[in-house]
């Protein structure tokens, strides 16, 4: 038998966050992970803190930028990876209306030390914007891909990563821990992103799911090194290569790429560039969106030992490390977690599941 303090279900960015907490408070895990869900591996990795559909501050953006982007930083230390690009995040205006607004948002309390009050116009010839561009800063991406493979990899050299399924029927919940398989462990928190549909114990939680479609492009004349946003992303990669995203589709939940997603992100792309391009790849995956927009985390109503950290929906990137501080306080402090994020906001599900 061996002896844990935490079994941890997920390696993407969820799990990643919380192994982190684990690491450096010196408590000991071992993560299942099966490769059954797609979405820290094919996510764009933005990390922005307002919304630039309406020109306003994301839910705590400003606030998880100062508390989430410094795990990376200090990831990107200890394995020896870059996986940080900083770039700017240039919205293109779509009219006089978008300029005067984001003229206004620019001024906001709290969102003037990321949007820029002037408004640009690129001498790019290869960029349609003839109303120009709001420009963020302080923005940029994570190479999630990157970061999870790297992550699972290091784990896997401690013997702390089983490449299998975790079997939810096996638990055992004894008084003084729990007994899966050949393993003891004071606390499981699982981290399935959409995959926890079928998790017998958290299937309850109203997680909804949002597929999500990227391309890689190869576009040796265009030329930018900024984030543009218009209809799509387009993010440089360098050597001429663009990630173009992304595709938000509530009703299918497979992580296959579709022709249909394919042609709404060209026809996106058509109308942002006027360059020459070719497709590289396509990828999909299932964004762990929530009913209310909010992660879900906490300690299940009626088991004691079990945890969720989830529903990261489309902004894994900022909102996975402070969830997963938050859970770990919450776990080995009794610190209470914000109610917004808290899994008892749907106490009444659970009783009637
Ligand atoms: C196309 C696309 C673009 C995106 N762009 C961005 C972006 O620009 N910025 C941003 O912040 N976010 C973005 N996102 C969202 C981001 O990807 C998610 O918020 C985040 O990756 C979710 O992480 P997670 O760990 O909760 O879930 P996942 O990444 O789905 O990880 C869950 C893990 O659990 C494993 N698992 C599940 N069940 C089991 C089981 N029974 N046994 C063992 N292992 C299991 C899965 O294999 C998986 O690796 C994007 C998503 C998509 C799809």
């Amino acid at each position: 038998m061996k002896h844990y303090d935490y079994l941890i279900v997920g390696l993407g960015l969820a799990g990643v966050a919380f192994c982190e907490q684990l690491q450096k408070s010196n408590r000991s895990f071992v993560v299942f992970e099966d490769g059954s869900q797609h979405s820290s591996k094919v996510a764009a990795g933005i990390y922005n803190p307002t919304v630039l559909k309406r020109f306003t501050a994301a839910w705590r953006g400003p606030e998880l930028m100062t508390k989430s982007i410094p795990m990376y930083r200090e990831i990107e230390d200890k394995l020896q990876i870059q996986i940080d690009s900083q770039l700017s995040i240039w919205r293109k205006l779509n009219n006089v209306s978008d300029q005067n607004n984001w003229l206004v948002a620019s001024d906001q309390p709290g969102l003037e030390s990321f949007l820029e009050s002037a408004i640009v116009h690129g001498s790019n010839t290869s960029v349609n914007a003839p109303f120009g561009f709001g420009v963020v800063n302080q923005t940029g991406t994570i190479d999630t891909h990157q970061l999870v493979l790297a992550y699972a990899y290091d784990l896997k050299n401690k013997n702390l990563l089983m490449e299998t399924s975790f079997v939810y029927e096996d638990i055992v919940q004894e008084e003084v821990c729990i007994k899966y398989q050949s393993i003891r462990c004071k606390q499981i928190v699982f981290c399935e992103g959409y995959g926890v549909k079928k998790n017998p114990f958290f299937k309850y939680l109203p997680l909804k799911g949002n597929k999500g479609e990227l391309l890689v492009i190869e576009a040796p004349n265009l030329n930018v090194d900024v984030i543009l946003k218009a209809g799509v992303f387009v993010i440089p990669l360098g050597d001429d290569y663009y990630k173009v995203g992304a595709t938000y589709n509530p009703v299918d939940k497979d992580s296959i790429p579709s022709s249909k997603a394919k042609e709404d992100l060209l026809d996106k792309l058509q109308k942002l560039i006027r360059t020459d391009f070719k497709v590289v790849s396509h990828v999909a995956g299932v964004r762990p969106t929530v009913v209310d927009r909010k992660p879900l985390v906490g300690q299940h109503p009626k088991h004691e030992r079990l945890f969720i950290l989830n529903g990261l929906g489309s902004r894994g990137v900022l909102i996975a490390p402070f969830v997963a501080q938050s859970l770990f306080e919450n776990i080995e402090n009794q610190t209470a977690l914000a109610p917004e994020i808290d899994i008892h906001r749907f106490l009444d599900a659970a009783l009637l599941s």
